[in-house]
């Protein structure tokens, strides 16, 4: 539900942005990301099928901006009715069942997370360079920056998001913020003095801060060495993945920077082990032989 949620608000903010389903983007990401997932099926021998869909806004979700005199609380519960309603009279069953697999907190083993499931893809025409993922196949990408990528290039960030939903990443970012809040809400009300409170929320902050960096720059890693064997599988050549981060924005890294450095992430997939892997299953790939990425 929190997924549901944090996905209505993302529409809510870009609603006049989101690209539709028809839009020339959208046609090139859905096509580009289907044979990322095909190969990501064929080499974890999924036997249900994935979907992938375009995030069209409804009507319904899009709600006035909140001003100082709104009553907040009651508007969060207000919105939170209007998703839950979304998605229980969704035409699509899968989507439906949503709110209902959200409830089991994820705790699911293996592979099973991805069997049959339905990415959905909201894409929002914004110069920003970003990408982010949510749990339930869930990815929203700003365009603008990926109009003047190559086909090779936009498989290469469309298998590092699909790497990040392989190994659960965006589950594990979810539960780390409600740990967050919950020790926030817990610890600090407890604590006598504003002085004290003060410092032991920033405290909780900053510990939180350093843990959540060490997790997401190895996540950001992990999603890498999944994505270039996704993409070996997809049948495009490992060998470009390396450059890509090296060339991207995000790539100077800083102190406080989720996101390793372009530098980094290369040399790690420049590694000889990696790239003989990788460059075993793109052979494989254009061989038309099985794939077993991860095996
Ligand atoms: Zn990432």
């Amino acid at each position: 539900m929190i997924s549901s949620l944090i996905w209505e608000y993302q529409a809510r903010e870009n609603q006049d942005k989101i690209l539709n389903a028809e839009s020339p983007v959208a046609i090139r990401v859905t096509r580009i990301l289907r044979g990322i997932l095909q190969a990501t099926h064929r080499s974890l021998g999924l036997k249900n099928d994935f979907r992938v869909s375009v995030y069209v806004p409804r009507k319904e979700l899009q709600m006035p901006k909140l001003t100082d005199d709104d009553d907040v609380i009651g508007d969060f519960f207000e919105f939170r009715k209007k998703v839950r309603n979304y998605y229980s009279s969704h035409p699509n069953k899968r989507v439906q069942n949503r709110p209902l697999e959200v409830r089991k907190f994820g705790i699911r083993y293996g592979t099973e997370h991805l069997e049959g499931l339905n990415w959905e893809l909201m894409l929002i025409d914004d110069p920003v360079p970003n990408a982010a993922h949510l749990p339930y196949g869930r990815i929203m990408l700003y365009t603008k920056w990926l109009e003047i990528l190559t086909d090779a290039e936009l498989a290469t960030v469309l298998a590092h998001e699909v790497g990040h939903g392989l190994a659960r990443h965006p589950s594990e970012n979810l539960l780390r913020l409600l740990l967050f809040v919950f020790f926030t809400c817990v610890l600090v009300p407890k604590v006598n003095g504003f002085g004290l409170k003060t410092a032991v929320f920033i405290g909780v902050v900053m510990v939180a801060k350093i843990i959540d960096l060490f997790i997401t720059r190895r996540s950001e890693i992990e999603a890498d060495q999944i994505g270039i064997m996704l993409l070996a599988g997809a049948g495009y050549d490992p060998r470009q993945a390396p450059k890509f981060p090296e060339k991207s924005e995000k790539s100077k890294g800083s102190l406080l920077s989720s996101h390793p450095s372009g530098k980094k992430r290369a040399k790690k997939l420049r590694r000889g082990k990696v790239t003989r892997k990788a460059e075993d299953i793109y052979d494989r790939a254009r061989a038309g032989q099985p794939l077993e990425a991860f095996k």
